[in-house]
């Protein structure tokens, strides 16, 4: 039997309009489909009624299956033939261990293809009214992994090295390490006062944003009681959400309708 084809493909960060085209053509085309927690259920809606769906578990969650079962069962559904599309949150590139199911597919010699997405540092700007760049205020971004433990010895993000970029930084996966973040940004040198946002669910109907500065941020966000998803924003940029604002997401529910 010839082998089949994975794709591995970025579902976005929750409006399933911000699917790609050539997202929703491999998912019509295909006969499995893995996904992670983080896909909207309008997006697995795209693959066929016929096409079996994987379940390849919750990060950090109750339910998660390791990774090197992942990649096996994406090994063997395309050995027995099939198209198959591994769905993941966001871009499949960006902290989404892409990498390593490419990798994996390579080392078996599997044909694979990627399908980037709009990655959730993108989307929450976006839909926060955050211009990542800015001619006058900010000349790079930085994405960033708040998930390790900033005061384990031999983490490998060094917080106070990108308090001194004058880049915009956006923190993945960062919500829980808040506080220490924003503490050793200061320490490298970052001004208390600069603009900093959290969007939670970015463009789904549970988005809201929270914006303050480095100095408050984290008190702010265990007030409001934020949870992930969440996507933190900190630079000068991030005082634009005051006025740029736009997302409202009843009325894009009612919209979408
Ligand atoms: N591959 C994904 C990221 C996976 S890591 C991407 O490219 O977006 C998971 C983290 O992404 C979450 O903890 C959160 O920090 C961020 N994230 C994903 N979806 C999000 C959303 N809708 N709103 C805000 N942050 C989101």
């Amino acid at each position: 039997m010839t082998p089949g084809i994975v794709y591995l493909v970025g579902a976005g960060p929750g409006d399933p309009e911000l699917l790609t085209i050539k997202a929703k053509r491999v998912l019509g085309a295909a006969d499995a489909v893995v996904y992670d927690h983080l896909v909207a259920p309008e997006v697995l809606e795209l693959a066929g009624p016929g096409c079996e769906r994987v379940f390849a578990g919750k990060k950090g969650g109750e339910f998660s299956r390791p990774q090197s079962e992942i990649d096996e069962t994406l090994v063997r559904l395309a050995l027995e033939g099939k198209t198959v599309v591994r769905l993941k949150g966001g871009d499949p590139f960006i902290f989404g261990r892409g990498g390593e199911e490419a990798a994996a597919l390579a080392a078996a010699g599997i044909a694979f293809e990627i399908v980037p997405g709009v990655t959730a540092a993108l989307a929450a700007a976006a839909y926060a009214g955050i211009p990542l760049t800015h001619r006058l205020l900010s000349s790079s971004v930085v994405l960033l992994t708040g998930h390790e433990d900033p005061s384990k010895p031999g983490a490998t993000v060094r917080w106070e090295d990108y308090a001194r970029l004058k880049a915009t930084l956006c923190i993945y996966m960062g919500v829980r390490n808040l506080e220490t973040i924003a503490r050793r940004l200061e320490a490298g040198g970052l001004a208390a006062t600069t603009p900093a946002a959290i969007v939670q669910s970015a463009t789904t109907v549970e988005h809201r944003r929270i914006l303050g500065t480095l100095g408050t941020l984290a008190e702010l966000a265990a007030r409001e009681n934020v949870d992930a998803p969440a996507m933190i924003i900190i630079g000068e940029v991030a005082a634009f959400s005051e006025t740029l604002d736009w997302f409202e997401p009843a009325r894009h529910q009612a919209l979408a309708r």
